[in-house]
């Protein structure tokens, strides 16, 4: 019998990644109380989501993870299993193509896409050209703002092209993919307490033992689930784990723009989603004759860190203007939008832009945290791989000490848990978005 049937569990967060983690726990077996603050699933950062899928990361295990999660979205009613009353959100695929540039980040990549049989092609300069004909292939590095002189230069060479991963796209509506797996965890038993903060995580002899709930009311736990994204390490402090962990997260402030996209060369083929590593942007099309324009946090670009994310500041600054232009630069004929349209969203950033899906010294208490805005794609998988975690810690496995392998359940790819835990080394991470 499963060490989690029956066993009284709180996930703190019904975001993307708390409702994914419920609906797993709850179909095997336990009593999952979700506790959101929010007025309902995904209203968190999850709801500002650009939802790119994509598979080129820098490690092993986050490649694997991407790519398994991009057969969770194929096969979205299989795992929600009900009707939600809202839909199923859907996966489109665009393409998505990584430009060759001097981050070295495609030629990191790739290796790690062929060995576990991600496909992908290596376009060159004339291919991306052929693929792309909107695309200024100019090299303009090192990706600058627009007090420096260098923006508004000649571009200095010719990008060298391109890394394409045709599988690759977004999920329509990254709300209603939390709404989805709410609905599925409902289904399979568990209970949502929306419009309820944690203030209190309760603890005796080195075991968690419940949390407290701002009205005063206490819900005890032989497990809680740190699932609270922006406000992850703000859970942490409560929980008495302040500087356990070798990696910290901390809320970092991103501003999503909207610029008209170009026309498709071919109406059957849709504009790919765009990672320029060379200007310093991303743009993924949003299927209404647009462009959803982030920063992949070039070293130019200040990072926007906030002590509380409640203090969020929803007006876009000038940020607006860099990246629509560098936008413009690459593809001329989009120009500058007049209206400034987007959103502003908050990631949960780790140090090395590297997920937290791990125990903690407290025993009982889980986190997966840092998500880095890049783990919306595995919203599905980490549900699975929290419960594979979960299910083995408490059934008696020094995680620790021997960390944990879960394979895929439809790749068949091995996802080592080492990459994510809470006490691993920086090293190999892109430090940005990218991951
Ligand atoms: C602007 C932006 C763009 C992104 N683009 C991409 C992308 O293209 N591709 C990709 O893969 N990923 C992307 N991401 C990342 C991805 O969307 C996130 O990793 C994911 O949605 C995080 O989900 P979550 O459930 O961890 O967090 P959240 O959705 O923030 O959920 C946390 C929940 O915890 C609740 N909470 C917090 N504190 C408490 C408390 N004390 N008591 C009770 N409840 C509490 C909040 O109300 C919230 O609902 C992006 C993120 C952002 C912000």
């Amino acid at each position: 019998m499963s060490a989690l049937a029956t066993a009284p569990v709180v996930i703190i967060g019904g975001g993307l990644m708390g409702c994914s983690i419920a609906t797993d726990l709850a179909r095997r077996g336990a009593a999952v109380t979700v506790v959101d603050r929010g007025p309902g699933p995904g209203t968190g950062s999850t709801a500002a989501s650009s939802a790119i899928v994509r598979f080129h990361y820098s490690t092993d295990a986050g490649t694997a993870l991407a790519y398994e999660g991009l057969h969770y979205w194929r096969h979205w009613a299989d795992h929600i299993r009900v009707e939600p009353a809202g839909g199923l959100v859907g996966l489109v695929t665009t393409g998505m193509v990584g430009l060759i540039d001097r981050t070295g980040h495609a030629e990191r990549c790739r290796p790690i896409l062929d060995r576990l049989g991600v496909p992908n092609e290596w376009w060159d300069t004339d291919d991306l050209r052929a693929n792309m004909p909107y695309l200024d292939v100019g090299e303009f590095w090192p990706p600058t703002r627009l007090d420096d002189e260098r923006f508004f230069a000649e571009a200095t060479g010719q990008l060298g092209g391109a890394l394409y991963e045709p599988e690759g796209g977004y999920v329509t509506d990254p709300q209603l993919a939390a709404a989805n797996l709410h609905d599925a965890a409902v289904a399979a038993g568990a209970t949502f307490r929306f419009g309820s903060t944690v203030t209190g995580v309760v603890a005796a002899s080195d075991r968690v033992t419940g949390v407290q709930l701002a009205d005063g009311s206490t819900i005890g736990a032989a497990i809680v689930v740190n699932a609270a994204g922006p406000h992850s390490s703000a859970i942490n402090r409560l929980a008495g784990l302040a500087g356990t962990m070798a990696i910290g997260t901390r809320p970092l402030r991103q501003e999503v723009h909207l610029v008209a996209a170009p026309e498709a060369p071919d109406p059957d083929r849709p504009i790919p989603a765009l990672g320029d590593g060379d200007s310093g942007f991303y743009y993924r099309p949003d299927g209404h004759g647009n462009l959803l324009v982030g920063s992949v946090e070039p070293d130019c670009d200040p990072l926007e860190w906030l002590d509380d994310p409640d203090d969020l500041d929803i007006a876009f600054g000038p940020q607006w203007d860099v990246q629509t232009l560098r936008v413009a630069r690459r593809i001329p004929s989009v120009g500058v939008p007049h209206d400034r349209r987007g959103t502003v969203g908050v990631y949960d950033a780790s140090d090395d832009w590297i997920p937290v899906y791990d125990r903690t010294d407290l025993d009982g208490f889980y986190v997966a945290i840092g998500t880095s805005g890049n783990q919306f794609k595995n919203g599905g998988p980490v549900g699975h791989l929290m419960g594979e975690l979960i299910e083995a810690v408490e059934g008696g496995l020094d995680h620790d000490a021997e960390p944990l392998v879960v394979t895929g359940p439809h790749t068949g790819l091995d996802i080592d848990l080492a990459t994510f835990a809470r006490n691993r080394s920086t090293a190999s991470s892109s430090m940005s978005v990218r991951g």
